[in-house]
């Protein structure tokens, strides 16, 4: 039989839990699969993951959360084995001149990756996930399946806080994330870290099932305990009237609205746990039970800052400022003051929840963009930002709707593809048929090249049409 996980993927997997995967998988209501991950978590990453959740859990009891003078250690640690700390850290007193320490950026990341990777690594586990969302470029954040690892007890702490007790059995479904999506990858597996507890991600599209039906009988008959994904597959979820009611809902924060919060709680009736998580950074925050507009630093060793804009030096607390962070257990990504690009405001003090790490609020979640096809169907950026992504010669880009059927897309690019003329207009030409195909009938591409690439987070989706006629999705 044709294995749907194996020792290599899943090195711990055990036949029981195949057997329940295996039952998922061929489901007569299953989605269109269409990938296979396993977690690749062997003796030593589940050795890791374990002591990581017992230092974390003790952290937490203890409110022992990483300070200016506690993450000292960490940076030493690293100044010896990375190229770009030692570079970075020449001639500071660490201790005395912390704050003078000069920040990474999206950019450093992007072009000096192979000097902030220490020195000596085995780097054969290593996985590239390039990071995605609201920004144009990609930011390839190298990780190691043992830190990704770390995920399941910062996510099941989490949700815990909120009410939801994760079952470790190969017969439960932990969490099942939703998307709504042209194309996307799907699957379902099983997670060592969880007593082979079942995760999937499924695109709720009408696209990837047999018949229409088969979504809510899938989820029904699968039942996580928890539902995961971004506002815009909840916003999908909830106008397709899918009838499921899941623990707690777990989204990604920088898009969600407290009105939108509610919106979502109050159709699932649940609770909705805002989850701040960066591909560079991991978790970095959920929102907190007592008060959803704050949300709690999660883990015990990401020593996190917020500075002013202007001169970079922290604010005092309760003044909004970047988010910045340095620490972290990727042993491939260590952090030195890395500038997220969100902004926020950080305090400090006991919670009446009982988890008394820093609380964040991060500046007024991000609004989903959405655009809209001349015939009023809905697009998700996201499957703009697959087309883009695939042509390697751009390196960032913005998409904007400006009239019902027009778009403007705004490339940088590598210069040597703007030099040959022809071949350039073959790409763009082939470039505008694509986009105009998924913006449907009638619609209109102009394609720029004038993009500024200077490594700040820019926004890669604007719907100005929308905001200029006031049409809420
Ligand atoms: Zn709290």
């Amino acid at each position: 039989m044709n294995k749907i996980l194996d020792s290599k993927t899943t090195p711990l997997l055990c036949e029981d839990w195949e057997i329940e995967l295996n039952s998922m998988i061929h489901s007569k209501y299953a989605p269109i699969w269409n990938t296979r991950i396993g977690d690749r978590i062997g003796e030593g990453e589940f050795r890791f993951v374990k002591n990581f959740q017992t230092e974390f859990l003790q952290a937490k009891k203890n409110v022992n959360y990483q300070t200016k003078q506690s993450i000292i250690s960490f940076i030493e640690f690293y100044r010896h084995r990375s190229e770009f700390f030692r570079t970075r850290l020449f001639g500071y007193n660490i201790k005395e001149e912390f704050e003078s320490i000069p920040l990474t950026t999206r950019e450093d990341l992007q072009t000096k990756i192979t000097e902030i990777i220490p020195t000596d690594l085995d780097l054969s586990k290593m996985v590239i996930n390039p990071t995605s969302g609201t920004t144009g470029k990609p930011i390839l954040a190298p990780n190691h399946p043992m830190a990704i690892g770390c995920y399941v007890p910062l996510i099941e702490f989490s949700v815990e806080r909120h009410g939801v007790k994760p079952i470790h059995s190969p017969k439960s479904t932990f969490a099942i994330q939703l998307c709504y999506q042209e194309k996307t990858i799907e699957y379902a597996t099983c997670h060592s870290l969880a007593g082979g507890a079942k995760f999937a991600k499924i695109n709720i599209h009408p696209n990837s099932w047999k018949k229409p039906s088969d979504l809510q009988n899938f989820l029904k008959e699968s039942s996580p305990q928890i539902l995961t994904g971004d506002p815009y597959a909840f916003e999908s979820a909830m106008k397709m009237g899918i009838e499921y009611r899941p623990e707690a809902i777990h989204s990604t924060a920088l898009e969600l609205t407290p009105a939108l919060r509610l919106k979502i709680s109050n159709y699932f009736q649940c609770p909705v746990i805002n989850f701040y998580s960066l591909n560079e950074t991991g978790p970095l925050a959920y929102s907190c039970p007592f008060d959803p507009e704050w949300m709690h630093i999660l883990p015990h060793d990401l020593y996190v800052e917020v500075l002013t804009k202007d001169t970079k030096i922290p604010v005092p607390t309760g003044n909004v400022g970047e988010i910045v962070v340095t620490g972290g257990r990727n042993p491939y990504l260590p952090l030195l003051r890395y500038k997220t690009g969100d902004i926020g405001d950080l305090e400090y003090g006991p919670c009446p929840c009982g988890d008394h790490f820093p609380r964040l609020r991060l500046l007024s979640g991000r609004k989903s963009v959405y655009f809209h096809k001349p015939n009023g169907d809905t697009i998700n950026p996201i499957d703009v930002g697959r087309i883009l992504r695939k042509k390697p010669f751009i390196f960032q880009f913005q998409v904007e709707q400006t009239k019902s059927n027009e778009w403007v897309c705004r490339l940088s690019l590598e210069t040597e593809v703007i030099k040959n003329e022809t071949h350039w207009e073959i790409e763009k030409d082939l470039l505008q048929k694509e986009l105009e195909s998924l913006f449907g009938e009638n619609s209109k591409v102009f394609i720029s090249t004038n993009f500024p690439l200077d490594g700040k987070k820019q926004l890669a989706y604007i719907n100005s049409y929308q905001d200029k006629i006031g049409v809420n999705p």
